[in-house]
C-alpha cells in the first residue's frame, strides 16, 4: 500500500528551480536604469570573467547553448559529407548541431559508470570521413578528457566539449570548458547558473573565437553595422541576461559547494535503499553536479520506471526519465536509420533513470522527503 499521508502533502518539491538573489535582481536592474540593452560591457565582463574561470583565451556569448554549438561546428567548417562521433545519451542539441550542418552523427555507446561516451569503443567508429569528436560532460560529470585528447591527436581529429552541465566542475586541476579545441556553456534555468536562455563559447583558438562572434553578430566584420563579410546569424546575448549571469557566476563556488551538499544528503539517505543505483563520480574529478539523476537496478524494467515516475508525481515529487535516447528520437531513427538494441548501455541506462528534484536552494528537509516517498513507491 502506498503511504496516503504522502499523497496528501502539502509539500510540492519542484525538480528544479533556478536562484535568484537580490543582488542578481539590483545586477540586471542596473542595466534596464540604462540604455545599453545589447553589445555593451556586461555582455564583454561575462564573457572574460568565464574565460578566467575556466582559463581559456576566448570566451564568446550567445543566445543559447545550442547556438554555441551551432557556431562551433561551423567555425571548424564540418559539413556535408563529414561524420561526428557522438554519444547518443544527452540533450538532443548535441546531435542537432551536427544535423544544422548536414554532416553526419555517428552514435557510439556510453561508459555506465560516467554515462560519457565510452572512449574503449570510438576508434572502431572512426572512418576515413571522421573530423570529430563531440563529447558531452553528462549530468556535470566530466568526459575522460584525457583519452579523447589521445584518441583526436592519434587520428588528427577536432574535439569539441559540450561542457553545458558541467561549470564549475574539474578534472584534476582542469575546469569543465577548456578541454578540447573549444568548449560550450548553457544557461538555461535549469543549469548550475542561468541567464535565462543563453550560452557560451570558450576557446585558444582566436580565429575560431573571431569567426563564431562574427556569425553570432550576422556575419559582421570590422568594416561596420552594415558590413557582412560571412554568413551570420542574430544569435547574440543581450546586456540583461549577461548581467544576470555574471552576477551567479560571481558566487559560482558557493553554488557548486551548495549543490554538493545537497548530493551528499541524498547519497547519505540511498544507502539502505537496494532498488536504486546512485549517481559515481570517478577519482579526481570534482563534480559540480548539473542534476541529480538515480535509476533502479538492473532488475527493473521500463515500465517499472514509468510507473515510478508517476506515483512519484502523485506525491508531489517532480521527476523525469532523464535522457531519452537520441538515436531513438523518432525523427533521428527516420534521418540516420537507427534502432532499439544498437546502443545497449544507453538503453538500459535510459529505461531506468529516475531524475529527482535538484537546485541550489534546496533543503536537507526536502531531500528526506523526496526519499521518503521515493522508499515507499519502490518497496512496492
Ligand atoms: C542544456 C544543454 C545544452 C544547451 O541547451 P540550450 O537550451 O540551447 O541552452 C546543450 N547540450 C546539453 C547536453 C545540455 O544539457
Amino acid at each position: 500500500m502506498i503511504n496516503e499521508k504522502l499523497f496528501r502533502s502539502p509539500m510540492r518539491i519542484p525538480l528544479s528551480k533556478p536562484e535568484i538573489l537580490p543582488e542578481d535582481i539590483a545586477a540586471v536592474g542596473r542595466v534596464l536604469d540604462g540604455t545599453q540593452l545589447s553589445m555593451g560591457p556586461a555582455t564583454t565582463a561575462f564573457e572574460n570573467r568565464i574565460a578566467t574561470v575556466v582559463g581559456r583565451q576566448h570566451a564568446v556569448a550567445v543566445n543559447s547553448g545550442t547556438s554555441a554549438l551551432h557556431l562551433a561546428i561551423r567555425a571548424m567548417d564540418i559539413g556535408p559529407g563529414d561524420e561526428v562521433i557522438t554519444t547518443p545519451f544527452s540533450f538532443i542539441a548535441s546531435t542537432n548541431c551536427i544535423l544544422f550542418e548536414q554532416a553526419t552523427p555517428v552514435f557510439v555507446d556510453i561508459d555506465p559508470i560516467t554515462l560519457c561516451i565510452d572512449p574503449d569503443q570510438i576508434e572502431a567508429a572512426i572512418t576515413p570521413k571522421t573530423v570529430a569528436i563531440l563529447a558531452v560532460d553528462v549530468f556535470g560529470h566530466p568526459a575522460d578528457w584525457k583519452r579523447l585528447e589521445a584518441i583526436a591527436a592519434r587520428h588528427d581529429l577536432l574535439l569539441l566539449e559540450d561542457a553545458a552541465e558541467s561549470l564549475g566542475s574539474y578534472v584534476g586541476d582542469a575546469p569543465c570548458g577548456s578541454f578540447g579545441h573549444a568548449s560550450i556553456f548553457g544557461f538555461y534555468p535549469n543549469k548550475q547558473i542561468t541567464t535565462g536562455e543563453g550560452g557560451m563559447l570558450t576557446t585558444d583558438d582566436a580565429a575560431l573565437a573571431n569567426a563564431c562572434r562574427s556569425m553570432a553578430n550576422q556575419g559582421r566584420g570590422d568594416g561596420g553595422w552594415l558590413s557582412h563579410v560571412r554568413l551570420g546569424y542574430s544569435y547574440r546575448l543581450d546586456e540583461m541576461s549577461s548581467a544576470l549571469g555574471l552576477s551567479q557566476l560571481e558566487r559560482i563556488e558557493r553554488i557548486v559547494s551548495r549543490r554538493s551538499d545537497v548530493a551528499s544528503w541524498y547519497l547519505e539517505d540511498l544507502k539502505g535503499i537496494d532498488e536504486i543505483v546512485v549517481p559515481a563520480v570517478v577519482e579526481n574529478v570534482r563534480m559540480s553536479w548539473f542534476v541529480f539523476v538515480v535509476r533502479l537496478a538492473s532488475s527493473f524494467t521500463r515500465s517499472d520506471r514509468d510507473r515510478t515516475l508517476y506515483l512519484l508525481q502523485e506525491c508531489g515529487i517532480g521527476c523525469r526519465d532523464y535522457f531519452q535516447p537520441i538515436h531513438l528520437q523518432p525523427f533521428i531513427q527516420d534521418a540516420l536509420g537507427t534502432a532499439r538494441g544498437q546502443f545497449p548501455v544507453t538503453e538500459a541506462v535510459s529505461d531506468r533513470t529516475i531524475a529527482l528534484p535538484f537546485f541550489t536552494e534546496m533543503t536537507r528537509e526536502q531531500v528526506g522527503v523526496v526519499i521518503e516517498s521515493l522508499s515507499s513507491v519502490v518497496a512496492r
